[in-house]
C-alpha cells in the first residue's frame, strides 16, 4: 500500500509544485488569507471531497473516509504569509507588494493538499478517518490553532502530525524530538514612571534613564540566579525609549522584550521574577511602574510514542537519507495547542535549496525552499498516517 502512495505522490509532484507557485505568488498575511482558503476548500470540492470552511476563522477542515471503520488521523498544514517584501529573483515571486510566503507555508499547504488528494484516491482500500487541517494565522499570536479547536476541528481525532519545512536544514532530512521540539515566545512591557526634569539639578528628580538601566541589569540575574541551570530560558530586552533634549532628566522609560521557555514552570516563575525585579528597582528608587506580561504559543511537547512511530515511519521512506534528532529551538509555533488536546509530533522537514548560495533563514526577504523536499514531507506524512491506521487495525484484531 505504501508503494502506491509512494508512486501516486511522484505522479502528481508537478502538481504540487504548480500548487506552492500559484501560493507563492498570491500570498495573504494571517487572519487576512481569504482567498488562500477559498483556493482551498475549492481544490477539495472539486475532488469531490466533504470539507468545513470558517473554522475558527479562516480555517478549512477536509475529511476523508475510508471504506471500513478505523482510527482517526489528522495532519496539520498551515497558509498564512508574512509583511516582508519579495526579494528573490524568481518567476515565481510574490506579486502582492510587502507580502510573501517567507516561511514556506505555501509548501506545507501544496504538500497536504496533494497527499489529501492521494489518500482520496486510495480511500477504497484504507480504513478510518483522515482529518486534513489547513490552518490560518499561525505567524501572529493568538494564532488560529486555538481557535480551530475551540471549533472543534479536533473532533474524534486519535492522533495528529504536523511538520515544518526547514530551509537551514538540508534535504532528505527528517529532525524530530520527543518532548519540548520548540519554544514558548512571551512579551513583556515595562514602562518605569520616574520624575523628570533639569539635567542640572538630578536631585530634584527621579531619573527614569537611570532606573530603567538598573532594571536591564537586574533583568540578567533570573536567566542566570533565578532560574535552575538545567533548564534553559531567555529573557531578552529588544526596546529601551527614553528619549530626551540631552540636557533633560528623563520623566519615564520603556523597556519591552520577550521570554523563551520550554517548561510551563519556568514559564510562570519568569513572569513572576521579571515583576519582583521591577518591583524591588522601583521602590528603591521611589518611582512607580506598569508591567505587562503577554503569553504567546506555549512551547510544542511532542509525545513519546507518537514520535518513536513516526521515527520508524520516517526511516523508510524513498528520498529520506537522516531521520535526527534536533535540539529545541527557541522558535514558537502554534501547533502547540494540538499537542495539548491529542497525542502526536511536529517534525522538521529538511528543505535547504541545492543551490546553497540561495539558502536564506525562515523569514528572509530572499527566503526560499528545495521544492523536492514537499515530495519527501507528504511521503512521510502518509507513511505515519497509513502505519497508523494499519497498526491501530492489527492491534484490535489480537484483542
Ligand atoms: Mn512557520
Amino acid at each position: 500500500m505504501l508503494h502506491n502512495l509512494y508512486d501516486a505522490l511522484d505522479n502528481k509532484y508537478a502538481e504540487m509544485v504548480d500548487i506552492r507557485r500559484y501560493l507563492h505568488q498570491h500570498p495573504e498575511v494571517s487572519y487576512k488569507e481569504y482567498k488562500t482558503a477559498e483556493y482551498i476548500a475549492n481544490y477539495y470540492k472539486n475532488m469531490g471531497v466533504e470539507v468545513r470552511t470558517h473554522v475558527g476563522g479562516n480555517g478549512i477542515v477536509a475529511k476523508i473516509h475510508g471504506n471500513k471503520q478505523g482510527p482517526t488521523v489528522a495532519l496539520r498544514a498551515d497558509f498564512d504569509a508574512l509583511p516582508i517584501q519579495d526579494e528573490k529573483d524568481v518567476p515565481y515571486k510574490s506579486t502582492v507588494p510587502g507580502v510573501m510566503h517567507a516561511c514556506g507555508h505555501d509548501g506545507h499547504t501544496a504538500t497536504l493538499l496533494v497527499l489529501a488528494k492521494t489518500l482520496h484516491e486510495m480511500k477504497d482500500q484504507l480504513a478510518g478517518t483522515f482529518v486534513l487541517i489547513h490552518q490560518h494565522a499561525e505567524e501572529f499570536a493568538p494564532g488560529g490553532a486555538i481557535s480551530m479547536i475551540e471549533d472543534g476541528c479536533l473532533e474524534g481525532v486519535d492522533v495528529i502530525f504536523g511538520t515544518h519545512l526547514w530551509a537551514t536544514t538540508p534535504t532528505g532530512t527528517i529532525e524530530y524530538r520527543v518532548g519540548p521540539i520548540m519554544a514558548a515566545a512571551d512579551r513583556f512591557e515595562i514602562k518605569v514612571q520616574g520624575s523628570g526634569g533639569h539635567g542640572a539639578h538630578p536631585h530634584t528628580t527621579k531619573d527614569a534613564i537611570v532606573i530603567g538601566s538598573q532594571l536591564v541589569m537586574n533583568l540578567q540575574q533570573i536567566v542566570s540566579r533565578r532560574v535552575d541551570p538545567i533548564e534553559s530560558a531567555v529573557v531578552t530586552l529588544g526596546s529601551f525609549v527614553a528619549e530626551n533634549p540631552f540636557n533633560v532628566i528623563a520623566d519615564a522609560a520603556k523597556l519591552g522584550g520577550t521570554v523563551r521557555t520550554f517548561s510551563e514552570d519556568v514559564r510562570s516563575q519568569i513572569e513572576v521574577e521579571i515583576e519582583r525585579i521591577v518591583k524591588g528597582t522601583c521602590i528603591a528608587s521611589d518611582s512607580t511602574y506598569t508591567y505587562a506580561f503577554h503569553r504567546g504559543y506555549p512551547a510544542v511537547v511532542n509525545h513519546k510514542e507518537q514520535t518513536d512511530f513516526l521515527v520508524e515511519a520516517a526511516e523508510n521512506v524513498p528520498g529520506v537519507k537522516t531521520v535526527q534528532e534536533t535540539a529545541p529551538q527557541m522558535g514558537g509555533e502554534d501547533f502547540a495547542y494540538y499537542l495539548q488536546h491529542v497525542p502526536g509530533t511536529f517534525f522538521f522537514t529538511g528543505a535547504m535549496p541545492v543551490d546553497v548560495s540561495t539558502a536564506y533563514p525562515h523569514h528572509h526577504p530572499k527566503f526560499d525552499i528545495d521544492e523536492k523536499a514537499m515530495l519527501i514531507a507528504a511521503k512521510t506524512l502518509g507513511t505515519a498516517a497509513l502505519n497508523f491506521i494499519t497498526k491501530e487495525k492489527s492491534e484490535k484484531a489480537k484483542v
